[in-house]
């Protein structure tokens, strides 16, 4: 590869033109003249002049939920509730048995800003069971067919969820736990279904220069499907596994050892803290500023988040915990605290770290824990985060200047499909703060933006420093895995019209073609 703008993303964040490649690693790095000159290649490739960068990590998405989703009724971008009926009846036309799931509703981007019943639903698909989940996950609409499988009645309490009941009735809408007892009864899908999911999923993300994601909260029954199919070739994409918080995850793990291959790594335990602040499930230290009374909560008692964390630590595993709420992060950042001690290299995460109180920032710092954060929740969010927070506390949300001046670093990611998978999205979001509307005008909380040079590292080796793996990936530098991307406009000068414009030319894994645009 030669003739090339080469991003190299190193310590200096120093910029080549021409790179060689051996058994898919980087052999060297330097100007066209030299590597032409001193290396012998097969085949050589004229980058003419495009600018290159390290192929991009998404330190936190749903890859294989992301597949699955994909197999579903999309119901993301609907404009109120009509449409989303609407979107169903033509999905259920061509899949005409079993389960209609969708997920992606959004009640905020209607014009009636509220929940919706499921009247309608009954009357359409008396007979089929139908689970419709919010944008979050942390909230979603069944049907009454459903609803009966999953034995919910008027009335019924659990912990950490909700059963919505209006009238004495129920209207069809729960919240966090109480989703469970519904998809429980969704049958799991067939190994046919689990493959074309990732080969889908990786299809898509190679499109826009993924090369490695952090899939946050598989099973082991999930990752020994990935494993094998790695290994045998048919799946390409770099996976960083965390495991979900349950008993079978923790035993097979921790009976198992660390597993690491150049393709997986699987060290770490996902856990929930608490919801999330769309749905008002964000656990907060004072009311939600829109709804009296409400704090919102957390998902597990303390006693639970405690114990998990006394046994990673004892173990040796990397915990990461998805905390919302300034409550949620503080309950979190405490524990971590009192197992982590103080300065450390352990790399315990908090996922998302979304609302955090202005006395708790500097806990991150203190005791080396991550912030993990999206920016592009950031320009979601705002539109109505203001509404949930207040204005004082929305100071102290998608805070990640502020977060990233902590450690020092940060990583970046999406969440997808909670949001859209496109890196550029997240680029222009950490920059400019506005979302593709230019909303807006001057940007949101502009204090917190990050430099262009830093959204970069955020999403390469930033992101794989938070995996662990910093010294294989994350920059072109002599040695690493030679991931790269080819891309038709240069982030780090483009002007801000042109950057959610930008395209893959082509994707590279260990110096292998995985895309091309045609
Ligand atoms: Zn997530």
């Amino acid at each position: 590869m030669y003739n090339a703008k080469i991003y190299t993303v190193d310590s200096a964040f120093s910029i080549a033109e021409a790179l060689a490649v051996k058994n898919g690693k980087i052999q060297a790095l330097g100007t066209s003249k030299d590597i032409t000159k001193n290396y012998f290649a097969r085949q050589k490739i004229n980058a003419q002049g495009k600018s290159i960068y390290p192929g991009f990590i998404d330190a936190h998405a749903h890859f294989y939920s992301y597949g699955l989703s994909l197999q579903r009724v999309d119901l993301t971008g609907t404009t109120g509730w009509e449409d989303i009926l609407n979107r169903l009846q033509t999905f259920a036309k061509t899949n005409t048995d079993g389960w209609l799931t969708g997920r992606g509703w959004d009640q905020n981007d209607w014009p009636v800003k509220e929940f919706p019943s499921k009247e309608k639903l009954d009357e359409l698909f008396p007979d089929r069971p139908l689970l419709l989940t919010r944008i979050d996950g942390h909230a979603a609409i069944a049907n009454q067919k459903a609803m009966d499988m999953g034995g919910i009645v008027p009335g019924q309490k659990l912990t950490g969820g909700t059963v919505e009941v209006k009238n004495g009735k129920l209207t069809g809408i729960l919240i966090d736990n109480a989703i469970d007892l519904v998809s429980a009864k969704i049958p799991e899908p067939s190994l046919q279904q689990i493959k074309a999911a990732l080969n889908e999923a990786q299809k898509a993300c190679f499109a826009v220069g993924l090369t490695t994601v952090d899939d946050c909260g598989l099973n082991a029954k999930e990752v020994m499907i990935i494993d094998s199919l790695q290994s045998k070739g048919e799946l390409k994409m770099r996976i960083y596994a965390m495991l979900s918080d349950a008993q079978a995850n923790y035993d097979f793990l921790f009976n198992k050892g660390k597993i690491k291959t150049d393709y997986l790594n699987v060290r770490s335990f996902k856990v929930y803290a608490d919801g999330a602040l769309g749905s008002r499930g964000a656990c907060l230290l004072m009311p939600y500023a829109d709804k009296q009374g409400l704090y919102g909560f957390l998902l597990s008692p303390q006693q639970h988040f405690d114990s998990v964390a006394n046994i990673i630590s004892s173990k040796g595993f990397q915990m990461c915990t998805h905390a919302i709420g300034d409550s949620g992060n503080r309950t979190v950042l405490n524990i971590y605290a009192k197992y982590l001690k103080g300065k450390n290299d352990l790399r315990w995460r908090i996922e998302h770290a979304q609302v955090v109180n202005e006395k708790d920032f500097s806990l991150f710092g203190q005791y080396n824990i991550i912030p993990s954060v999206q920016p592009t929740h950031a320009t979601s969010d705002m539109y109505w985060a203001g509404d949930r927070l207040g204005k004082e506390r929305e100071k102290g949300a998608y805070a990640f200047k502020k977060l990233l001046q902590q450690n020092g670093w940060i990583p970046l990611g999406t969440d997808f499909p909670v949001e859209d998978i496109s890196p550029f999205k997240t680029f222009y979001a950490a920059v400019f703060r506005q979302d593709a509307k230019d909303f807006p005008n001057k940007g949101y909380q502009m204090d917190n933006a990050l430099t262009r040079e830093e959204t970069i590292r955020g999403m390469t080796i930033w992101a794989a420093k938070s995996n662990f793996e910093e010294k294989e990936k994350g920059s072109l530098e002599k040695g690493k895995f030679a991931d790269f991307i080819i891309l038709d406009n240069d982030l780090m000068i483009a002007e801000k019209k042109e950057i959610l414009k930008t395209n893959v030319i082509a994707t590279f894994i260990n110096g292998e073609k995985v895309f091309e645009k045609k």
